[in-house]
């Protein structure tokens, strides 16, 4: 048996702890991919066992019953019967939790019947002393046709034996746990008969589900005339659960104990605060807010500290690397293009880290129960909260972390609305437009309007997310099973190593995923900001120098005056002065037109690129840029550029335009398709225009 590589699925209802035995199994041996064509998210690792074997464990999205109801279900039910299947299990473990045993065994006892090798897990057995559970594994063993591992993924106890079972998994009997073919024996007997090689309840699989079974040939059964109507298969059905239910209560009526008098439960208690009508609300908009308070303290340093270093690094190599294309290559395309990937890691890897240790606690479960009923107004889910407040980061790692929304109309809404929401990208370009266009003073003599300006900005954003998911409700026409199960998880610590994986899985995901495009488009922007086409862009240097107006400048102002020629004059100044008609609606000028040409990769480089066209020097100087565009003039009418008007027209514009790149990107993988991206860039775009056009005509 050694250096047998065993392939082991991992299955389970979700919250049972299958997370943690997978990460307990596997530790940092993991790999995330998506299956092929659809977007749910596959987890594979690898372990080492005993007696030389290996295995791989594929970590099949959590699932309730192989009654699919959702994309997830899918994906364990036609791997399960798809046995020419690659990833086609060796073994299944199913993983339940000691509390719940009785819901969690159903999907058990289904898997089980399929004849597959199985093993039931029971985890949380450190909850069983709390609770006053005994369990007699034995006899559970006999009627489940199985070996059973009683665990705890928490105390780290009972893996070693699961270990074992896994090693001798060719011991385990496939013979099915129960006769679901009593729900209708006639027409079971005539499938056994018509189909002698295959597993039964397979086949009543396949009939039953609505699954795209490529390889199971789902015509061959019902050309058979095994086909039966709609309400005739959920009658059929509802009469198996009910029968599998009775038959798990008989088990476990002898096979399991509980004595409440023993129980000390705390949970109940805190449930009635924590979702309270009222206080419900206020502990979970207090708990936001502290969140937000650390996430913005706590990034600041690192983020001032990546900022630094790779300025650093960029006047570094343009120093010291010979002087040359490449060198400028990688001076002002490639390092800075990796340091604006590089900034978000603080802040995304905070809000990850805060939000995996409340779902690891349980309390996520409450703010989804909490707010479930008013977001499904809105054609959200309660588990939109999530993403949505996520999205006041960075959007990116707020849509992946849309993944545990079940409805697929549902997600597709969060992620599509959730760029709305005010990121932080957005607060450099705020900062410096408010401070230039919003007078400083008291309103009621306490409140700061450049304050207000912004809550303000942030408030638009938030019910433009909303206002959109309540329209994109009414036009979507995607059909969904809303089946939403509350999951009340009890009150847990976190483990820690639960918490770790997470937050590097997230952070490592976007780096990779949404990095990538950054980096690649700040390469573009690079280029076309350096080159421009014939003579004028050639000459700029030359002209600057010979002219007598600046005859007096400084090296430095020489330079930043070149610069600012230069990129007047670089292919996307050109592009800037080609969009200008369709900006000047807006108040913008072509030097406008450019910072949002290359702002599209993100939104912050906005300000960077202003610094560049009005040849401020020291980029890094915020008062420096300020006054610049304060003294920036209309040539023809001497008007000044950043009037209140266009302040107002540009402020809106980023509220709403999908200026980002990496978002898009995102959208892309998450939906598995260019079409959403397309929409959500000229649905956000197209509003921001014109948002933006109507601000300017009547303030002007
Ligand atoms: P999944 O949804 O099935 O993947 O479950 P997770 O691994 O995310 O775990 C759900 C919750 O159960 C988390 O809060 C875990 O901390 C907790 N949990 C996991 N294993 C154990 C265990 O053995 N004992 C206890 N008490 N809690 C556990």
């Amino acid at each position: 048996m050694s250096n047998q590589n065993i392939k082991v699925a991992l299955i389970g209802n979700p919250n049972t702890g299958k997370t943690s035995v997978f990460n307990l199994l596997t530790g940092l041996n993991q790999q995330v991919g998506n299956y092929p064509g659809i977007t749910v998210e596959k987890k594979m690792g690898s372990l080492n066992l005993p007696l030389n074997c290996k295995a791989t464990i594929l970590d099949l999205p959590g699932t309730y019953s192989l009654n699919a109801s959702s994309l997830d279900e899918n994906v364990v039910i036609e791997l399960l019967l798809n046995k020419n299947d690659l990833l086609f299990p060796d073994v299944a473990i199913v993983v339940t939790d000691v509390e719940n045993l009785k819901r969690n065994l159903l999907l058990f006892t289904q898997i089980k019947d399929l004849e597959i090798p199985t093993i039931l897990v029971i985890n949380m057995a450190d909850r069983m002393d709390v609770k006053g559970i005994t369990l007699d594994i034995p006899f559970l063993e006999k009627q489940f046709k199985t070996r059973i591992a009683l665990i705890s993924s928490r105390k780290k106890i009972g893996i070693d034996n699961l270990k074992m079972m896994i090693v001798e998994y060719q011991k385990l009997s496939t013979q099915p746990c129960l006769n679901a073919s009593s729900i209708d024996v006639p027409y079971f007997d005539s499938l056994r008969k018509a189909f002698p090689s295959q597993s039964l309840y397979k086949l009543w699989l396949v009939i039953t589900q609505d699954v795209n079974f490529s390889k199971v040939d789902k015509n061959v059964v019902d050309t058979n005339n095994f086909a039966k109507p709609n309400s005739e298969l959920k009658r059929l059905q509802q009469k198996e659960t009910i029968k599998r239910y009775q038959f798990i209560n008989d088990v476990l009526k002898t096979g399991r104990t509980v004595d409440t008098a023993k129980a000390t439960d705390f949970q109940g208690k805190l449930d009635r605060i924590l979702t309270h009508k009222i206080w419900g609300y206020v502990i979970f908009f207090a708990i936001l807010l502290l969140i937000f308070q650390s996430i913005f303290d706590w990034s600041s340093y690192p983020m001032d500290f990546i900022d630094e270093s790779f300025a650093n690094l960029s006047a570094w190599a343009s120093n010291n690397l010979p002087a040359g294309v490449l060198t400028d290559l990688i001076s002002q395309g490639i390092i800075p293009g990796i340091g604006g990937v590089v900034i978000f890691i603080p802040q995304i890897a905070f809000l990850f880290l805060f939000i995996s240790i409340l779902e690891e606690s349980g309390y996520m479960s409450r703010v989804v129960f909490l707010m479930d009923k008013i977001m499904r107004k809105f054609g959200l889910s309660g588990k939109s909260v999530v993403p949505l407040i996520s999205g006041t980061a960075c959007a990116i790692p707020a849509i992946m972390a849309t993944r545990n929304i079940e409805n697929w109309k549902e997600r597709l809404i969060t992620i599509l609305v959730t760029p709305f929401t005010t990121c932080s990208a957005r607060l450099p370009v705020y900062t410096i437009l408010i401070a230039l266009v919003i007078p400083k003073t008291r309103i009621f003599g306490i409140f700061n309007s450049q304050g207000l300006t912004l809550m303000f900005l942030y408030v638009v954003g938030f019910a433009a997310a909303i206002t959109s998911a309540h329209i994109l409700n009414k036009i979507l026409k995607i059909k969904g099973k809303t089946f939403f199960v509350i999951e009340m998880p009890n009150y847990k610590l976190p483990i820690f190593k639960n918490v770790v994986i997470n937050v590097l899985e997230k952070t490592k995901a976007f780096v990779l995923g949404a990095g990538k495009i950054i980096l690649a488009i700040s390469i573009i922007l690079w280029f076309l900001a350096s080159y421009g086409p014939g003579a004028a862009f050639n000459d700029v240097e030359n002209s600057v120098k010979s002219n007598p107006q600046f005859e007096n400048f400084s090296d430095e102002e020489y330079d930043s005056k070149i610069s600012s020629e230069k990129l007047e004059n670089s292919y996307i100044g050109l592009m800037g002065h080609a969009i200008e008609p369709v900006i000047s609606p807006l108040g913008y000028d072509w030097k406008i037109g450019i910072a949002l040409i290359t702002s599209f990769a993100a939104r912050e480089v906005f300000v960077g690129t202003l610094a560049t066209i009005y040849s401020v020097g020291d980029a890094d100087n915020e008062d420096t840029i300020k006054n610049k565009m304060d003294a920036e003039v209309d040539a023809e009418t001497g008007k000044k550029i950043f009037d209140f008007p266009t302040g107002v027209s540009l402020l809106l514009f980023y509220a709403f335009a999908m200026q980002c790149a990496g978002t898009l990107a995102i959208t892309k993988k998450e939906t598995n398709s260019w079409k959403w991206p397309v929409i959500q860039l000229v649905f956000m775009t197209g509003l921001a225009y014109c948002v933006a056009l109507i601000a300017y005509q009547i303030l002007k």
